[in-house]
Parts: structure tokens; C-alpha cells; sequence
């Protein structure tokens, strides 16, 4: 398959001309599953429903390989991964790689298939689906190992040896990957039920063991190098973690020789300890670093770097969409290389190419301009390639040309900056964002107003999104339905919903969002500075993927978004209607950010858009209004140092949208973990008046905060029931968590509501569990 791009070059990796004195030499970590077009997603789906056999499935996924690793050696990279597909996620890979199976899924040994593996990924009829979390500071979740003393590990999926073997018969050597074992132990959780004085790290030594069988078998089956990925070690580890790896690389030692192994790390620079104890390894040939989030690296690199190894250089960004500056990347290639020696610096991608998405050339509806200024997956295999070859003085002058005039022109397109907005976000320099009065006084002066009982209860936005409405939409977008019977359609949808929470004897209204396909994508297309793709998919987890807003300018607010919406909700009720935003950080970190500009910078800019929202709802009579931080935690920085910078600017953001407010306007805000005990300082200073976590599923944690003492003066409301199952919680079980919650939080600031929006359930989970909802709570309050 190949890539249209203004001056492709295509050197086949098998006929490299034989003039060049220096081996130009490029690598790349790690490359997309899913296709361009999301086959992968569509055969998954299709095979979990039955509609097609594992023959298909597998056939599906050859193919994807084949094309990739085709792709990859018709450019010219001369280090192709292998072992990167994956059908649902590369944790569980190695899981499965390690026999590694929680006993209640029912493994009786022998190499694990797809049943297993798909048991474990989603659960079946009886046993539920492992846990899934964030994969470091990125988008993408893994399937969280499991582990307990008792773990028999063997050699239980020869995945890695197979897709070697795969890409040889195909006449292509790759590298094959595997997740290195201190990441993989401590990305892992201990097993249910495990003594707590059961330490994870005690488990590598029974890991190395399989370790070595896999590389052995990939050595015999032909492989010259393979690549471990250790990103935990850009995270603080403790000394005896770091202990711990030197320990495994000693171990593994033995089965590395004759055999080239790369350590690869991304995400950050690896703290100077580490990069210490990383590179004395003699074991190993080279080592892979981030060049991109990795602030430092050039500064660790110039501290030493062992003279006898590789240096694999991760310039070109993995986890962004925007083109390489390749005159930059160049010139920083030409410092390393003076430090680490010609030769043997290798050109990389900064992480694997997993996190971007996959190929610009099915972008046709992109505008011109900016479609100049991106590259995605595809495009960036031929940047690398690109720069290695100029590394050997075998610059392609055309493509380098054609990279400074688009860079030139993003630099000078005046759709990039909007003075005015420039001006604003300087005037917010040194000034306080936080509203003039406490708290406490705001909350009193709201409660005149709103007049709420004790316990009030609320939901956190969306309603059930049917396949009516989403059709509905896209007849609007697609211009089959006018704007009139469109807007009809919407309010008679909110006139619904606002009848059922009355009905319901909900206190704190929401209109439902009918009109939202997602949190970001709405205020995105509002908003000027935001560009949006046909194809831009990037893995979420398993078959699902997300499509990132591409924030390519300054960002303004041409008009209003939701006001007519919300007013619209209001003028058919007499109870408060929640004003329904998604705040700063939130669309900040759910996009694909610019990198010619601080992210805070990007941030302060939205944060002013969104507070124009805020100030517009309020004048069209809206008192109570939610502005939804869903993903702020997210946001926060793998290394400790850097965190509080972010906290600040992510706190002030959300501070600058309601700083403007009355009194009498309650500000509400959302948060999807409940995993915030590390940073509720920095919650509890973004100043809102009430604010509505999920809960449900780790009540203690979030409750432990509140024990401890923390003063909290705001209102709260840790969601009573879990919306991610189509479980309808009893009046009781409800009731019993409020009680609970009301153990260590004053009933003055406890609101009750669920653990997030119930856009993904239906109506007949949503109303049963809403009911008995409000049943708990008045039942409480007689009893208060
Ligand atoms: N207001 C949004 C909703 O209810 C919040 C979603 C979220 O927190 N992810 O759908
Ligand atoms: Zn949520």
C-alpha cells in the first residue's frame, strides 16, 4: 500500500544503494492496530457477535500486519516492529504470554485462545471482565494483570514468536516487541483477596523465567534484535524498584547474547537515576528515549552515554498529528550524534505510533491548508525514514522543502492567531480567579434562591441517547431534516425528559443533551481554532476508538452554544435547570493539542470561551450551571515535578469560566474517577459550589478523604449508583450509601445523584433506578 504523499520516495529496504559509507538507520516503536478505516474494530465486533468464525477474524488481522510491516519496508525503516497488533490490548498480550490467567476464567493450560482471551478482555456469561485502565498519561486502557503469590507462570502464548515468523515468511526481519517485566509487574494490581503484606515486585523473579524461554525461541527463530518496553521507568521508582530491574536484566543477561535487545521508554525522560542504572546495562545494544515529552533527555544524553551502544533518538511525536519540523528534528539529530558518535544514533518515533491516528490520506474532507500541516501514523514512518536519510547525507531536498514551506505557512497563517484573544489571555496574568466570596456564604445565598430540601437530588447531564435521536442529528448534519423540524425534534425530546424528572420529583433539573453526540466534539465544532477529521480514529480500548478534535489555533467563541438549548429546558419547567458545559481541561486533554504553543496557553484560551458561555447562561436566567472537568486528573503529569504547574493551570482554567459570576449562580462541576485523593487539595481550590464524582465503584477510597479530615465546605455529591451496568439499584442499597456517605460528610453539603450520565443506558434502567434514587433520599430526609 502506498502512501500519496508530495514527495514520497520509495527504496525498498532490500536494495539499500550499496554508495552510502554510513547505514542510515530508522525505527519505529510501534504502529496502529485498528486500520485505517477501523477493520480490525469491525471484525472484532462482528466475531464477538457470532456473525463471523475465528478463520475471519484471524484473516482480518494477517492482513493488517501484512500491510503495516509492507508499508514499513517499502519506505525504508530498517527496524519494522513486530508483535505490536494486538486483538484487544498488548498488557493482556503479555498476560497471556505469562499464563498469567485469574483462575476464574477457567484456563486448564495449553496455549491460550482466543475464548480465554476474550473472557478476560470482556467478561462472559458468568465471569466478568478484568479491569481496564489508563495506559500511563494516554487515552489508550489496558487490561490490568492480576497477580497474587500463588501465580504459576509459563510460556502460554508464543503471539510474539508467531508474528515473527509471520513477517519473515513475508521477506520482511522485524523487531519483535515485548512489554519488558518490571513495567509489566507494575502496571499490574494485586489478585483479590491477597495478604497485604504480598509485594508485586517479589513476582519478577518468576516472571524472568518465561522471559527467557520467549527470547530464546525468538533468537532461534531468526531475530537479530528485539525491543523491550520498560516505559514505567520514566515514572519516580522507588530504589528498590529500580533494584529490582537491574536485577532482571542480569538475569535475562544469559539469554541476550548474540542477540541485539533494545530498551525502549517513552512518555517522559527517565529520572537521572534510572538513566544511570539503564545504561550501565551491558547486556543490551541500545536504548530508546523520548525526545519530545521528554524534556530532559537531551540534557541526560549529554551527562554520558555509554560508548558502545545504539542510541535510538524518538524525535518524530508519536502521540500528536501535527507534521515533524524535520529541519529541527535534523539539527537535534546532528547534537546527538556528536555526543553518542555517528553511527550510532538510530531515528525513532518518541513513543509507538498507537496514540495518533493512522493515515492523513483519508482525509478528504480536511481543508487544504491544514491538512499541510499534519501527519499521522503513515506519514510519520516516512518522516523518520526521512531523517535518517538526511542523517547519511542523503537529504531529499524536495520533501525537506515542501516540510519548512508547510511549517512556514502554519507559522504565518493568520487562521493560526487571533490577536484579540492574545490580548485577553495576557490580561489574565497576575490577576485571582477565584470568586470573591467563600464558599459558605455563596452557598447560602444560592439555597435563598433555589430553595432545594436537604439531599438534593440531581443527574449529571445526558439522558438515554436512542437510536432515534442519533438519527435525527445526522439527518441534520447531512441537511436531509431543515433546522426547523431539527429543532423541534430536540425540544420535544427535552420537553420529554424535563416531564420525566419532574414526574420523578428530581430537584435539580438537566435538559438531557439531545443534541450532543459528545462532550467535546459539540463545544469543538462551536468554537473557532478546532478542525475536525473523517478518519482520525485513535485506539480507546479493545474495538473502541475515539476521534480527537485537532485544536490548530487560537480558540474563540463566535456565539453562543447551549444558551438557546438550556433556556429552551428552563422555560418548561419552574424547577432549576442545569446549565450543561464541558470545561477547559477537559476539551484540552480529549484533544489533539497544538505544539507550537504551551498547553496551558491552549487551555487559557478555551477557559475564556467557556466563561463567555457561563456569563451568557447566567444572563438568560440559568442559576445553576455544570461545567464538567470529566477528564482533569487525566491530564496530570507521569512525574511528580511536574505536577503542580498543572494542577495550577488546570485549577485556574476552570477558575477563569465562573470567577465572574452572582453569588446567587451555583456552579457545579463533574469528575469521572473518584481516585483523587492525591490531588483534592487542588479539587477543592477550583472553587465550585457543589461538586459530583463517580463513586460507585470504590466508595471507601473517596470516603477515606473526607475521614482523614480534609475540610470540604462545598457541596458534594458522590454518585449512589453505578451507570456503566444496566443493574437497577434497590431503594435500600441506595439509601444504605447515602447513610454511609452521611457518616463522614454534613448533610448540609450531600446532594444525590448518579455516578456519571446516563447516555449509554436506556429508559427502562434509567427510570426504575432514578425512582428508587429519589426514594432514598426522601427517606433519609424524614429520618434527618
Ligand atoms: N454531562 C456529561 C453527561 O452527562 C458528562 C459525561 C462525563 O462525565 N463523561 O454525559
Ligand atoms: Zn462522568
Amino acid at each position: 500500500r502506498l502512501h500519496k504523499l508530495p514527495f514520497r520516495f520509495n527504496t525498498p529496504r532490500f536494495s539499500l544503494p550499496s554508495f552510502s559509507i554510513r547505514a542510515m538507520t530508522s525505527h519505529i516503536v510501534g504502529y496502529p492496530r485498528m486500520g485505517a478505516k477501523r477493520e480490525l474494530k469491525f471484525a472484532l465486533e462482528s466475531f464477538w457477535e457470532g456473525k463471523s468464525s475465528t478463520v475471519d477474524l484471524k484473516q482480518v488481522a494477517a492482513d493488517l500486519r501484512a500491510s503495516i510491516w509492507k508499508q514499513m519496508a517499502e519506505v525504508g525503516i530498517k527496524f519494522i516492529p513486530s508483535n505490536t497488533f494486538s486483538y484487544y490490548d498488548h498488557v493482556l498480550d503479555t498476560t497471556a504470554m505469562l499464563g498469567a490467567v485469574p483462575p476464574r476464567y477457567g484456563w486448564n493450560g495449553g496455549e491460550i485462545g482466543f475464548d480465554v482471551y476474550f473472557s478476560m478482555a470482556r467478561g462472559n456469561a458468568s465471569v466478568p471482565a478484568m479491569e481496564m485502565t489508563k495506559w500511563f498519561d494516554t487515552n489508550y486502557h489496558y487490561i490490568v494483570p492480576e497477580l497474587g503469590p500463588d501465580v504459576k507462570f509459563s510460556y502460554a502464548s508464543h503471539k510474539a514468536v508467531e508474528e515473527y515468523k509471520e513477517a519473515k515468511a513475508l521477506g520482511i526481519d522485524t523487531v519483535p516487541v515485548l512489554l519488558g517485566p518490571l513495567s509489566y509487574i507494575l502496571l499490574s494490581k494485586p489478585a483479590k483477596g491477597v495478604d497485604k503484606s504480598f509485594s508485586l515486585l517479589s513476582l519478577t523473579e518468576k516472571i524472568v523465567p518465561v522471559y527467557k524461554e520467549v527470547v530464546a525461541e525468538l533468537k532461534a527463530a531468526g531475530a537479530t534484535w528485539i525491543q523491550i518496553d520498560e516505559p514505567i521507568l520514566v515514572m519516580d521508582l522507588e530504589a528498590l524498584q529500580l533494584q529490582t530491574f537491574t536485577n532482571a536484566y542480569s538475569e535475562l543477561a544469559s539469554s541476550f547474547s548474540g542477540l541485539n535487545v533494545l530498551i525502549e521508554t517513552y512518555f517522559a525522560d527517565v529520572p537521572v537515576q534510572t538513566y544511570k542504572a539503564l545504561t550501565s546495562l551491558k547486556s543490551v545494544a541500545g536504548f530508546g528515549f523520548d525526545l519530545v515529552r521528554g524534556t530532559r533527555t537531551l540534557n541526560l544524553l549529554k551527562s554520558g552515554f555509554p560508548p558502545d551502544k545504539y542510541l535510538f533518538a524518538g524525535v518524530v511525536d508519536g502521540r500528536n498529528i501535527w507534521a515533524d519540523d524535520l529541519a529541527a528534528s535534523l539539527c537535534i539529530l546532528e547534537v546527538l550524534e556528536s555526543i553518542v558518535g555517528k553511527e550510532k544514533v538510530v531515528v525513532s518515533t518518541s513513543c509507538s505510533l498507537l496514540h495518533t491516528a493512522v493515515d492523513l490520506v483519508n482525509e478528504t474532507k480536511l481543508d487544504k491548508e491544514i491538512k499541510s500541516w499534519l501527519a499521522f501514523a503513515a506519514q510519520k514512518v516516512v518522516e523518520v525514514n526521512a531523517l535518517a536519510k538526511a542523517l547519511v547525507g542523503k537529504k531529499d531536498q524536495a520533501f525537506f522543502a515542501s516540510n519548512a514551506t508547510s511549517h512556514a505557512s502554519r507559522r504565518s497563517s493568520p487562521r493560526v492567531r487571533n490577536a484579540f484573544v492574545r490580548k485577553a489571555v495576557a490580561a489574565l496574568k497576575d490577576s485571582d480567579h477565584r470568586r470573591a466570596t467563600s464558599v459558605t456564604a455563596r452557598l447560602v445565598a444560592q439555597q435563598k434562591k433555589l430553595n432545594l430540601p436537604i439531599l438534593p437530588t440531581t443527574t449529571i447531564g445526558s439522558f438515554p441517547q436512542t437510536g432515534e435521536l442519533r438519527k435525527v442529528r445526522r439527518e441534520y448534519k447531512s441537511k436531509k431534516i431543515s433546522e426547523f423540524d431539527y429543532v423541534n425534534a430536540m425540544k420535544e425530546e427535552i420537553s420529554k425528559v424535563v416531564k420525566l424528572q419532574e414526574e420523578l420529583g428530581i430537584d435539580v433539573l438537566v435538559h438531557g443533551e439531545p443534541e450532543r453526540n459528545d462532550m467535546v466534539e459539540y463545544f469543538g465544532e462551536q468554537l473557532s481554532g478546532f478542525a475536525f477529521t473523517v478518519n482520525g480514529w485513535v485506539q480507546s480500548y479493545g474495538s473502541r476508538c475515539v476521534k480527537p478534535p485537532i485544536i490548530y489555533g487560537d480558540v474563540s467563541r463566535p456565539r453562543a452554544m447551549t444558551v438557546f438549548w438550556s433556556s429552551t429546558a428552563q422555560s418548561m419547567t419552574r424547577r432549576p435547570m442545569k446549565g450543561m458545559l464541558t470545561g477547559p481541561v477537559t476539551i484540552l486533554n480529549w484533544s489533539f493539542v497544538r505544539n507550537d504553543q504551551e498547553r496551558h496557553e491552549t487551555c487559557y484560551q478555551i477557559a475564556l470561551a467557556i466563561k463567555d458561555e457561563v456569563e451568557d447562561l447566567e444572563r438568560a436566567g440559568i442559576s445553576v450551571i455544570q461545567i464538567d472537568e470529566a477528564a482533569l486528573r487525566e491530564g496530570l503529569p507521569l512525574r511528580k515535578s511536574e505536577q503542580p504547574f498543572y494542577l495550577e493551570w488546570a485549577v485556574q482554567s476552570f477558575q477563569i469560566t465562573n470567577c465572574g459570576v452572582k453569588d446567587t449562580t451555583q456552579i457545579h462541576t463533574h469528575m469521572c474517577y473518584s481516585n483523587f485523593n492525591d490531588i483534592i487539595n487542588s479539587i477543592i481550590s477550583m472553587g465550585a459550589d457543589v461538586i459530583t464524582i463517580e463513586n460507585s465503584r470504590s466508595d471507601e477510597k473517596l470516603l477515606s478523604v473526607f475521614q482523614e479530615g480534609v475540610k470540604y465546605e462545598a457541596g458534594i455529591g458522590p454518585g449512589v449508583y453505578d451507570i456503566h451496568s444496566p443493574r437497577i439499584p434497590s431503594t435500600e442499597e441506595i439509601a444504605d450509601r447515602i447513610n454511609k456517605m452521611l457518616a463522614v460528610l454534613d448533610s448540609k453539603v450531600l446532594w444525590v445523584n448518579p455516578d456519571c450520565g446516563l447516555k449509554t443506558r436506556k429508559y427502562s434502567e434509567v427510570e426504575p433506578a432514578l425512582r428508587n434514587m429519589v426514594a432514598a433520599a426522601k427517606l433519609i430526609r424524614t429520618k434527618l
